[in-house]
């Protein structure tokens, strides 16, 4: 496995080379303010004590309060909590919001475990963590494994510690503890509206053929999406199958099957295919919606999408990045294609601190016209410096970070 910290740094080198960006400004952006590592006991069900390894990356606060996401992951390891808070540090900015950026985790596969210990993992979490959290200072949020529950019991752990009831120390709650309306879907909604702002730039179709590699909140909600506006989904996959058919799936009736099975094989009309033959297969739109380092200098020569539109973090390594480039493949970077996702959970912030709660048309009313004038930006700023979406992406975040770096 790559090492996701050591791509966002190479990431952020090739930036730092065509823009004259100050070097002691870079200097700072390659670590993270606080890095804190946790264990964290817990009572298991059969009365053992397992130690789980827990972590807050809080990397920069330039222009507001850290945020990110908390990710439950058996392979969860610190370079990558660090890659992932650098990301949301950029995103914050592109988004145009007053966040800084952060990321948490622990190392668990939450399949295998009850409730109740689930229950006192993500308690014990943010016991250990409540001093450095908080509305003002730390903003958590959901990410891979970590649903509404966890969150809801997260929030009312801070709760009782701290006693603080505006419940703006922790976005993606249950909408009754205090959620905002459309934060479940908010990530692929506003990648679909970054796709609509730039579909003739990226000169797709009308109808496009997508694949979309992952069928967890991101990427099961993105292909619903896509396909109610008339695209033809031909290629998906979770954590263990990938299916394909030319003519394109009925996506509500796949996540009906899903949830029944367990599983997207034995779809009707359902070709069996590969992770890797998903990746590479003929298509408009490929939608990388898992994990990261999915597309690496083995793979990107063989990838047939006309574009690639990343609702992952970091799904692209940097040396694919330059294959694609001269592929001619175009790439919708993370940081503005999957920013849909902490923009409400802003808005959620919002709504908490300001005692209000707003209408799902008002969320993505708002969120709309954010995400159109990112992207227009980007496609600016690469074309002024004849480069990809991505350095574009991060030229548009290192300016605006920089101007409010002391
Ligand atoms: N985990 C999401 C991300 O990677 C959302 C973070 C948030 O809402 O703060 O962007």
């Amino acid at each position: 496995m790559q090492n996701s910290f050591q791509n966002a740094m190479s990431q952020l080198n090739k930036v730092a080379k065509i823009k004259n960006f100050n070097n002691e400004f870079i200097a700072r952006l390659r670590q993270p303010d606080r890095d804190i590592r946790i264990s964290i006991p817990v009572k298991m069900d059969d009365g053992s004590l397992k130690i789980f390894e827990g972590y807050r990356i809080e990397y920069n606060n330039a222009l507001g309060p850290y945020k990110g996401g908390i990710r439950y992951h058996q392979d969860m390891e610190i370079n990558e909590v660090k890659a992932l808070a650098f990301w949301m540090v950029l995103k914050c900015a592109v988004a145009g919001i007053p966040m800084g950026g952060g990321k948490g985790g622990i190392t668990v596969n939450p399949k295998e475990l009850s409730k109740g210990e689930l229950e006192r993992l993500s308690r014990a979490w943010v016991q250990k963590l409540s001093d450095i959290l908080g509305p003002k200072k730390d903003v958590p949020a959901p990410d891979v494994n970590t649903t509404s529950e966890i969150i809801a019991w997260m929030n009312d752990e801070y709760q009782k510690i701290t006693g603080d009831k505006t419940g703006a120390m922790i976005t993606g709650k249950p909408l009754q503890e205090g959620g905002s309306e459309g934060r479940d879907t908010a990530t692929a909604q506003g990648g679909f509206f970054v796709f609509e702002t730039l579909k003739k730039e990226l000169k797709l179709p009308e109808k496009c053929k997508v694949v979309i590699q992952g069928f967890g909140n991101v990427g099961s909600y993105a292909a619903l999406i896509w396909n109610k506006a008339g695209h033809d989904i031909v290629g998906l996959s979770d954590s263990k199958n990938g299916i394909y058919n030319e003519k394109g799936f009925d996506i509500e009736k796949l996540m009906k099957y899903k949830k029944d099975t367990g599983s997207l094989s034995g779809f009707s009309n359902a070709k069996e295919i590969t992770n890797k033959e998903l990746l590479e297969t003929e298509c408009d739109l490929l939608i990388p919606a898992a994990f990261e380092n999915q597309i690496t200098g083995t793979n990107a020569e063989k990838i047939k999408a006309k574009a690639i539109l990343e609702l992952a973090n970091g799904p692209i390594a940097p040396e694919a990045d330059e294959i694609l480039f001269k592929k001619g493949i175009p790439v919708v970077p993370d940081i503005l294609a999957n920013s849909g996702g902490v923009i409400v959970s802003y808005f959620e912030w919002v709504q908490n601190l300001k005692g209000e709660h707003w209408s799902e048309k008002e969320v993505f009313d708002k969120l709309q016209p954010m995400l159109e004038d990112s992207a227009k930006k980007i496609v600016e700023k690469a074309k002024e410096s004849n480069t990809d979406l991505r350095r574009g992406a991060f030229i548009l975040a290192l300016e605006r970070i920089e101007a409010k770096t002391q």
